[in-house]
């Protein structure tokens, strides 16, 4: 892939989301220093929209966690969390934050502001258990927004089911509750037009971000979910509702389409479309994507890009006109459609399969994180049952090198090849 195309527009979107993410830490960093506190927040249900129109910096700990990953210093921060009494077992995350906040927020890309309140949602059981801990560090209020989830695969919470105007009343219920203890916290009136206009920001991420991934089913595909997909995500967290992150989206649009059009994709010779199913191996982040990409392999979506968005990818758009409702309906669309990426993800996977004309699936549960990764062994024989598709089930960590074998990785990973390229051939000859 050329960078010296027309108006550098190839690569910009990896160049700025870098550019964005050390904005984003700089200003965390100013706000730590004059001990102004921040918003901490979750990627499925951050509320960005909301939070923003309260001049409250966000602060991401799963992001702060998986980036002492991404640059080795994870284990470091680990054994300070272990050697204080957390388990081994549990959510790497969770255990680099604890060490983060005993170091008085610093982190391998700087420092981040203590707490002035959490808002979460249930979308995951350690949410909650890791704001308790913040509670206990800092006596700050948590709020937790229960979001009512999908009852079963194929009862999925969409406009217009049964119950959905019973459950979005529910959570905006909530939501006026959560516009109090904002003002509460900030001593700031809430104001609906900075809401509304966040929204609009937000609802041109939204597009953007569906469009993206949608491009992404071009021949040879444009970007690869797990290495460049990632850096979206980024700013599809930490800009949510904002101007820059509008832009961002219009111009991220505007590469892929680009790009389409002249048929430039990945730096990879593209011979196997993958969809990656998980979370990221982040202590050897740039090493995992190689050991697929050595081998013609890329990844044309995951289910990351899913719940890792908190669902944006579904391109829910706000209604302008009634803010508080329609904020309510997006967090009840967007956080269950999180959530069945996590639960109730075969079909969708089976769509993707077809839509995506993808060779492989693969399947990354991990140690630390149960509620990605408990269920995959069965998701995975009821999408073999659907479709006739090769599927790798490889197992590490996101942030706990112990338990990362890259030579192990690298047998299972060649193996795979070997058996997709064994299937094309016999295909070529007429015996699939
Ligand atoms: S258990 Fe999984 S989903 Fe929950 S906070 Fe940890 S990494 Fe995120």
């Amino acid at each position: 892939m050329s960078d010296t195309n027309q108006n550098g527009i190839v690569g910009r979107g990896n160049r700025e989301g870098a550019r964005l993410f050390r904005q984003w830490f700089d200003g965390l960093g100013r706000a730590a220093d004059e001990d102004r506190g921040g918003a901490y927040v979750f990627v499925m249900g951050s509320l960005g929209e909301l939070l923003g129109t309260f001049d409250l910096p966000l602060v991401f700990p799963e992001i702060n966690s998986l980036q002492t990953a991404v640059r080795h210093q994870a284990h470091d921060y680990l054994n300070e969390a272990e050697d204080i009494g957390y388990s081994p077992d549990i959510c790497g995350y969770v255990k680099a934050d604890v060490a983060t906040q005993r170091r008085a927020g610093a982190l391998p890309m700087g420092r981040i502001p203590k707490p002035s309140l959490a808002v979460l949602t249930n979308a995951c059981n350690t949410y909650i258990k890791w704001a308790e801990i913040w509670e206990r560090m800092y006596g700050m209020p948590a709020y937790v927004i229960d979001v009512p989830a999908s009852r079963q695969d194929g009862q999925t919470v969409v406009r217009g089911a049964p119950g959905f105007e019973r459950d979005r009343r529910y959570v905006a219920a909530q939501l006026r509750e959560l516009i109090g203890v904002l003002e509460d916290v900030t001593k700031k009136k809430f104001d609906i037009d900075r809401l509304r206009e966040s929204m609009q920001h937000a609802n041109t991420m939204s597009r953007g971000w569906k469009r993206v991934i949608e491009l992404n089913r071009s021949r040879p595909s444009l970007f690869n979910a797990l290495s460049d997909g990632t850096i979206y995500l980024g700013v599809a967290n930490g800009f949510r509702g904002s101007e820059e992150g509008a832009r961002y989206f219009d111009q991220l649009v505007e590469e892929m389409e680009y790009k389409r059009q002249n048929g430039i994709g990945t730096l990879v010779d593209e011979k196997f479309r993958l969809v990656f199913v998980g979370v990221p191996c982040y202590p050897i982040f740039r090493r995992f994507t190689e050991l697929f990409s050595e081998h013609g392999g890329t990844f044309v979506n995951s289910t990351y890009l899913w719940f890792a968005s908190g669902g944006t990818n579904l391109g829910f758009e706000y209604d302008l006109k009634d803010p508080i409702e329609s904020l309510a309906e997006g967090v009840l669309v967007s956080v269950s459609d999180a959530m069945d990426s996590m639960f109730f993800q075969t079909r969708a996977l089976a769509s993707i399969v077809d839509d995506f004309a993808v060779d492989g699936v693969v399947y990354h549960p991990i140690k630390s994180c149960r509620t990605t990764s408990t269920g995959l062994a069965d998701t995975r024989r009821a999408l073999m049952e659907m479709r006739d598709i090769p599927s790798l089930f490889i197992e590490s960590d996101m942030m706990d090198r112990r338990v990362v074998s890259e030579a192990q990785l690298k047998n299972r990973i060649d193996a795979f090849f070997e058996g997709l390229q064994s299937r094309r051939h016999q295909a070529a000859a007429g015996k699939v």
